[in-house]
């Protein structure tokens, strides 16, 4: 067992923390905030600086790396700030379905150009009626002789206003059983590749955090999608988001532990200048206490995201089994938990925690999302005690960490 990272990574993680430093400003943040807007310019220079796509390979401009070193990128700029960073990495995060399932002309043409922080992706599962259950879509897509035909409704597709591609879930057999008969396809948002129909995207206001991304519906009609734009095998698209969800899951927990860990460390700081009764409040044992919580918690869950980003990427095949098992544990464990340590670093800054100036507040609008997209808190745990029920007693007991 080694617990270091290797030069390589400790160097990522330096120069993710400096590229935050340098560009993540705070006045132009709070404008990004106030006016709903996608710091475009941000994303585009840390592509170019190589931050956005260190697990594609290199030959799409990718950094050739693995999980670990994106959940290092995106732990640092949501420890920056959770608003910039969250809204950075879910440009980019959608497109790892097509790195997974991609053909090699799509990866070329989807991939090069999001590498280098010049397009943004978006996915859009969510339906009106199917949120946490995918089982069933009522977005169809019907096959023609020289394409494919889509219809129907999606929501709260995130990057909808400004995304350059979208990857649809819809069913294109609609006899077929719960789960079975789907298909994922590429959406262009250049009607110069629709081969007729229309797409229209409509912006969801009035969020409570995530101020810096469009959430959209988005509304398909007898929209005509040419045929190489089919993603991953036909009739399988449920299986290729839960692929996908399996690795982005880890990746999301990243967010929720760059928020808290950011958090943490503006309340330490303000523990310690902040006298009250002629002493620093972190010399009061219930201040002193909570941030001691603060510090452990967010150890534990720094060494889940990482062992759950390290099974990802080199995780011995006896243990792929128990991916979709730890993924979970990431994706309501690390949310959950931040919200309770932003929640004290609100404490710790009384009054104070309570205003935008101090941006804890907004790290717990921001982070409360984690708990949400990409399956709930309730869904991972529905998949963790189904795994729990069916897998060997020894496999558990002994195999696992
Ligand atoms: C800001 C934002 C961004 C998003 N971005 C995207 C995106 O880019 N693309 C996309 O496709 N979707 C996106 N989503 C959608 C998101 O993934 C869904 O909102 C989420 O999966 C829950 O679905 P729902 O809202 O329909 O809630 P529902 O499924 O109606 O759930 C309501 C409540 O019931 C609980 N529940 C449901 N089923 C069960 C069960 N079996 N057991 C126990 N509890 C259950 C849920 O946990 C929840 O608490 C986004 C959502 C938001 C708010």
């Amino acid at each position: 067992m080694d617990f270091e990272l290797t030069r390589e990574q400790k160097d990522i993680k330096k120069a993710a923390a400096e590229f935050a430093q340098g560009e993540f400003d705070k006045d132009f943040i709070l404008l990004c905030e106030a006016d709903h807007r996608f710091p475009r310019e941000i994303y585009q220079k840390a592509g170019e600086l190589g931050f956005i796509g260190l697990d594609y390979s290199e030959d799409v401009g990718g950094g050739g790396l693995g999980v670990m070193e994106n959940v290092l990128v995106i732990e640092a700029f949501c420890k920056a700030d959770s608003g910039m960073g969250m809204a950075i990495h879910l440009a980019y995060l959608p497109a790892k379905i097509v790195k997974k399932f991609g053909t090699p002309p799509q990866r070329k043409k989807f991939l090069t150009p999001l590498v280098a922080g010049k397009w943004v992706s978006a996915v859009s599962f969510t339906e009106p009626d199917h949120g946490s259950d995918l089982t069933r879509m009522e977005t169809t897509l019907e096959e023609e002789a020289d394409g494919f035909v889509l219809n129907g409704t999606k929501i709260f597709t995130t990057n909808g206003k400004y995304a350059d591609f979208f990857i649809v879930l819809a069913q294109e057999d609609p006899n077929a059983g719960p789960g079975k008969g789907m298909s994922t396809i590429l959406v262009e948002r250049d009607s110069n590749s629709w081969l007729g129909g229309n797409m229209e995207i409509n912006e969801i206001t009035g969020k409570m955090g995530l101020r810096m991304t469009s959430s959209s519906e988005v509304v398909f009609h007898d929209l005509k999608i040419p045929r190489e734009n089919i993603l991953g095998e036909r009739g399988r698209g449920l299986m290729n988001v839960l692929e996908f969800l399996d690795e982005s899951r880890i990746e999301i927990g990243a967010q929720a532990l760059g928020n808290c860990e950011g958090a943490f460390l503006k309340a330490l700081a303000h523990a310690r200048e902040r006298k009250q009764f002629n002493r620093p409040i972190i010399d009061f044992q219930g201040v002193g206490h909570k941030l001691a919580r603060m510090w452990s918690r967010i150890q534990s869950l720094k060494w889940l995201n990482y062992y759950g980003a390290w099974l990802c990427d080199k995780g011995p095949a006896r243990l792929s089994r128990s991916i979709p098992l730890i993924t979970s544990v990431v994706k309501h464990h690390v949310p959950e938990t931040a919200k309770a340590i932003i929640d004290d670093a609100i404490t710790v800054f009384g009054g104070y925690g309570y205003f935008l100036d101090q941006e804890v507040e907004r790290r717990y609008r921001d982070n409360r999302i984690v708990e949400v997209y990409e399956g709930t808190v309730e869904v991972q745990l529905n998949n963790i005690v189904r795994v729990l029920g069916k897998m060997p007693l020894p496999f558990l007991d002994t195999e696992l960490l």
